[in-house]
């Protein structure tokens, strides 16, 4: 059943209370709303609440909707896998890329990004359970990613993200969790921008924020279930 519109206000009120006891502390966390699947009116309402900053995985969804909503001046941050050739149009329709997984992301995104007021703020994606066919690179391909980003002008080093193996117990991708926070830990220790650290979704961002997260993506605990056709 989809929610009411009102329902998603009322949901993000609850998570943000449930937020601000698991974080880590000292932790300052921020919450996306992934929209992904969900109508701009849905967002509308949540931005009215209050809610800043949402999380798209289609390029072209997520440029619809800025279209739409540029009014509100909302923080776009793309979390689903970029394909070489939507580099430009990701370039120019984020503020944010969480899933940047390979080198050659990087020269497109700063050719496509350069002329455009604010630098592209990005996260290298870790595969961390070491999945087959997952997106995400390896832990040891982290600072290769960030120097040759940190080198382009036109982009900002933020941090890192993670989506751990699907375990039905949440509890047991707690050891994943840790895992990244060292590799955050190492990270900002050699890059003073980095400052972000993206992991923990609707049925275990409280583990992950006990774990050190500093931004958690939830979808369907603010929205209601997405609808069983998916995305684009
Ligand atoms: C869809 C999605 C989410 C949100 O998942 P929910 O379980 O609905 O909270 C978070 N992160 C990524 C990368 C996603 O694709």
């Amino acid at each position: 059943m989809p929610q009411s519109s009102s329902d998603g206000s009322r949901q993000r009120a609850v998570i943000l209370q449930r937020m601000a006891a698991a974080a880590a502390p000292s932790t300052h966390a921020r919450l996306l709303a992934v929209s992904k699947t969900q109508s701009v009116d849905a967002i509308r309402v949540l931005a009215e609440a209050g809610q800043h900053s949402f999380g798209e995985n289609y390029v072209q969804e997520a440029a619809r909707k800025r279209e739409a909503l540029a009014e509100l001046g909302l923080e776009w941050h793309l979390i689903g896998t970029l394909q070489s050739n939507k580099c430009q149009l990701a370039a120019r329709t984020f503020d944010w890329i969480q899933t940047v997984d390979r080198t050659k992301l990087i020269a497109p995104l700063a050719q496509a990004r350069a002329g455009i007021e604010g630098r592209l703020q990005l996260l290298v994606q870790v595969n961390v359970d070491d999945e087959a066919s997952k997106s995400g690179c390896k832990p040891d391909q982290i600072e290769d990613l960030a120097e040759r980003i940190a080198r382009e002008p036109a982009l900002q080093l933020r941090g890192l993200m993670a989506i751990p193996a699907p375990h039905a117990d949440p509890e047991l991708r707690r050891p994943a969790f840790a895992r990244m926070r060292e590799l955050f830990v190492a990270l900002s220790a050699r890059h003073a921008e980095v400052d972000t650290l993206s992991m923990g979704m609707s049925d275990d961002f409280e583990i992950a924020l006990a774990e050190g997260a500093t931004l958690v993506r939830i979808g369907t605990a603010l929205f209601g279930a997405r609808a069983a056709s998916g995305g684009a």
